[in-house]
């Protein structure tokens, strides 16, 4: 459903279902940062009251850790937020809604 990785295409190559509707605007790194705080958090303070390390070991684990976990996770929560909100009908998803009849931005 994306055209590049995070860009939702306008229409699904498949089935032709439109995707423009999405407002998923900033829930997917609201819920990316919720769910990488709880792992990278809950694993930091495992480590120091396990092996207690040095500050360097820290920052080498948890800084790239961070990373790597919010960039691989962006894309499927903000996936999974488009296909809630299409499942949902939330707003153009709605056939019947007055956004339905919003063109594709590219179409404007
Ligand atoms: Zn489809």
């Amino acid at each position: 459903m994306f055209r590049a990785f995070l860009k939702v295409s306008d229409c699904c190559p498949v089935c032709g279902e439109e995707l423009h509707h999405h407002r998923a605007d900033d829930a997917p790194p609201y819920v990316v940062i919720t769910i990488v705080g709880h792992i990278v958090v809950f694993a930091m303070l495992l480590v120091e009251k396990t092996y207690r390390p040095d500050i360097w070991v820290h920052i080498g684990l948890w800084v790239p850790l961070t990373i790597i976990l919010a960039i691989a996770l962006l894309p499927p929560v903000k996936g999974a937020l488009v296909g809630v909100q299409w499942a949902l009908r939330m707003h153009g998803f709605d056939p019947n809604s007055p956004e339905a009849l919003e063109a594709p931005p590219g179409a404007r």
